[in-house]
């Protein structure tokens, strides 16, 4: 065989090997490796890309992130959640929802080649990554030590306030609570419940639940109401504990207090009585602080989806938050005795609409610490 008949061969094989390739990146994209800055250091993904976009699949970018993929074929909907974010896809559109309220845009749609599904790239650096904190935090926010505490006031035969149409303030509240705790839940944070039935339960037992099992926090759910003649008053707000309360007083009931011993140090009965006054009063001091950033996260939460008008955060002398060790408030969702709010508290979607947003500022809380 002449060179010259062998070098024509090697390039007929050449050719077919480029019209295959071309054939088939057209079709699959180009596939190559590349680096992204992730939460806890750099990320290698697979990443191709379609027409001048660069993709990732999306399963590989769940499983970089700790996300769990779960596809809703009837609704075109694709969700990667975990303890700190959910994110939902739809088919075909350019806008992702990240924990169900705040709406991102994505480069271009999600693309399906071949039963994959694949998110532009830019997603990771360009939409991810405000959200990485929540992510960094993740394993102590799941390390099973967050308890929080929800307390829905009154109960059994304290029916609280009766409003508008009859609504008492002891159902709407247990029923929001639960709703926060199905919430809270679902993203991995331990909740108890000061009562999760139409049950009396005193002020002391509510705070001694939160003092023993070490929360995290605790969120008292209560809604006001006024004599008819004001009934024109509406709008949710949060208290938390008045400051004289808080560090003078609450150290010298401490100093006293078994529950306090137990869940604020260890070795506490070997400690001089002035080092316990000491101590006590430095946490209670940090506890306040705490307090008013979880009474300005949750009230920001539920003031933005409130019917009423946010009527801020304050203090006030409450006997819940005067006993309880752990950073605590107590909202007021709303005026039951207004026909407005006392309508809407009536209603289911109401109610779960504020108990997601309560769930939300405790979230955000949460990412403070
Ligand atoms: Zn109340």
């Amino acid at each position: 065989m002449t060179r010259f008949v062998k070098r024509a061969r090697r390039n007929r094989r050449k050719a077919v090997l480029a019209v295959a390739t071309c054939a088939w990146l057209a079709y699959a994209g180009v596939c190559q490796g590349k680096s992204f800055d992730g939460p806890d250091g750099t990320l290698y993904l697979e990443s191709r890309t379609f027409g001048s976009v660069e993709f990732v699949p999306l399963h590989d970018l769940a499983e970089a992130f700790g996300l769990t993929l779960r596809w809703f074929y009837e609704a075109r909907r694709v969700e990667l959640r975990n303890t700190v974010i959910t994110l939902d896809f739809l088919a075909n559109s350019r806008f992702v929802l990240v924990d169900k309220q705040d709406v991102k845009a994505l480069k271009s749609p999600l693309l399906f080649v071949r039963g994959e599904a694949f998110v532009p790239a830019s997603f990771i650096e360009g939409t991810l990554k405000p959200y990485y904190p929540r992510f960094q935090k993740q394993g102590r926010r799941t390390g099973g030590t967050r308890i929080v505490v929800l307390d829905p006031g009154h109960g059994g035969k304290d029916t609280g306030a009766i409003g508008y149409g009859g609504v008492r303030e002891k159902d709407v509240v247990l029923d929001i609570a639960r709703r926060v705790r199905s919430a809270l839940v679902m993203r991995g944070v331990k909740v108890r419940m000061t009562r999760d039935d139409d049950v009396y339960r005193d002020l002391d037992e509510r705070s001694e639940m939160a003092n023993n099992v070490g929360a995290a926090l605790l969120v008292s759910i209560h809604a006001n109401a006024v004599s008819k003649d004001k009934r024109a008053i509406s709008g949710c707000e949060t208290f938390y504990l008045s400051k004289a309360q808080t560090v003078s007083d609450a150290t010298t009931e401490a100093v006293e207090n078994s529950a306090a011993r137990n869940s604020l140090v260890s070795g506490w009965r070997f400690l001089p009585i002035r080092f316990k006054r000491l101590f006590l009063s430095r946490h209670f001091t940090r506890v306040r602080e705490q307090s008013i950033s979880l009474s300005r996260s949750v009230q920001n939460r539920v003031g933005a989806v409130a019917v009423g008008p946010n009527r801020g955060i304050k203090p006030a002398n409450l006997a819940v938050l005067r006993n309880t060790y752990c950073p605590a408030c107590l909202l007021e969702v709303g005026f039951v005795s207004n026909p407005t709010d006392g309508t809407y508290l009536s209603r289911a979607s109401y109610r779960q609409k504020v108990a997601d947003s309560i769930a939300l500022g405790i979230f955000d809380y949460l990412d403070t610490l």
